[in-house]
């Protein structure tokens, strides 16, 4: 056998390796898109997908826009307007991202397009950047905010794009992740449409039933009771800071878990002791392989969660686990015994 060759991989190559690994599907590109919008301080996002996403996503918004001549640097490996240095990441990050590595990973897998006119400008511009090569900015016209265009996601990363899954499936998610954003900004309208058809919008208002009436629909709005938690007096060095949001009335159930939308400080995340919280409040009064809608804020010091986690992961861990489940557990419980949905089971006190 010959010796192995082993060679210093070409930087193109590197770059659409590193890719993959932050942008995996259609969803974590929207998630990425939204959350620019978002810390834009955007009052409307607009998702539309082709294909689940996998022929197209565009994401349109009303933010501060991207002034021509930064253009470039939206574009740019670690270029970023949201921290300056590493110690900003100490003082806590205000911002959805930080890493400056979105556009960029995008742009080196499909064909981005971002066009931009921050509000005031006489003209919009755009730039286009096709499998990591970066085009030149061309004047365009276009509203006031920022349209961020992907085409032909993973076009040049053939195994990547065979992980995909069905369009079904990838719309799925992609659904799952706007809908995460819109229950967590109910002052923002954020509007999704799949193949040229509306699938949700929210008004904005800032009112949460309104934004769940918006996604889930009457039937699951009216079935929804408020929440709201806090540590008691006595308790000053709680570890939860307050739980609060909606849960629905046992009986109004669906058979995946993907409708128990959790927060934490405000981020969209997935935590498993969350959920599993959620549904002990429930004690045996759901059916089997029945899950409960719930939007569940818990706000946490700052300190006892890791947000700098990585971009692709929402799974996040708490230091103080066992006090955040009882807080939630006890959250969920006070909100469904008190509206008369669950009949105490045992004393409480
Ligand atoms: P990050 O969000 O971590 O800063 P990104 O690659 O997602 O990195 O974006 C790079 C930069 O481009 C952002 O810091 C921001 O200045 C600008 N930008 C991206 N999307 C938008 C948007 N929708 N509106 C205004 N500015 C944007
Ligand atoms: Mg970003």
């Amino acid at each position: 056998m010959e010796p192995p060759n082993i060679e210093r991989l070409d930087e193109r190559t590197v770059q659409r390796i590193a890719a993959g690994e932050v942008v995996e599907r259609p969803a974590s590109v929207v998630k990425e898109l939204i959350e620019n919008s978002l810390d834009a301080g955007a009052t409307r996002v607009a998702v539309s997908v082709e294909a689940g996403g996998t022929e197209g996503i565009r994401i349109r918004d009303d933010g501060v826009g991207i002034p021509a001549d930064q253009l470039e640097a939206a574009v740019a490996e670690h270029a970023t307007s949201k921290i300056g240095k590493i110690e900003d990441l100490d003082h806590g990050v205000g911002t959805l991202g930080f890493r400056g590595e979105a556009l960029y990973t995008v742009g080196a897998v499909s064909r981005l397009t971002v066009r931009s006119r921050p509000p005031g400008a006489d003209a919009g511009s755009e730039i286009t950047v096709e499998g990591g090569d970066v085009g030149d900015v061309r004047p365009a016209g276009c509203p006031e905010g920022t349209t961020v265009e992907v085409d032909g996601l993973f076009y040049n990363t053939p195994a990547r794009k065979k992980f995909l899954k069905r369009t079904a499936t990838e719309f799925d998610r992609v659904n799952a992740v706007v809908t995460g954003y819109a229950l967590a900004n109910p002052g923002v309208a954020v509007s999704l449409e799949h193949d040229g058809r509306e699938t949700f919008a929210t008004e904005g208002n800032g009112d949460l039933r309104s934004a769940v009436l918006a996604v889930y629909g009457r039937e699951v709005a009216d079935a929804m009771v408020d929440m709201e938690w806090e540590p008691g007096n006595s308790d000053t060095d709680s570890p939860v800071h307050s739980v609060t949001g909606l849960v629905s009335h046992p009986e109004t159930t669906r058979s995946s878990r993907e409708y128990l939308a959790t927060y934490v400080n405000g981020r969209y995340v997935t935590a498993g002791a969350l959920r599993d919280a959620v549904l002990d409040a429930y004690g045996g009064q759901l059916a089997p392989d029945r899950y409960p809608f719930a939007v569940l804020f818990v706000e946490v010091p700052p300190g006892d969660v890791d947000v700098n986690v990585h971009p692709r992961k929402l799974e996040v861990r708490f230091d103080e686990e066992p006090a955040v489940r009882a807080a939630v557990e006890e959250a969920v419980e006070a909100a469904l015994l008190d509206h008369g949905l669950i009949r105490s089971t045992a004393p409480r006190g």
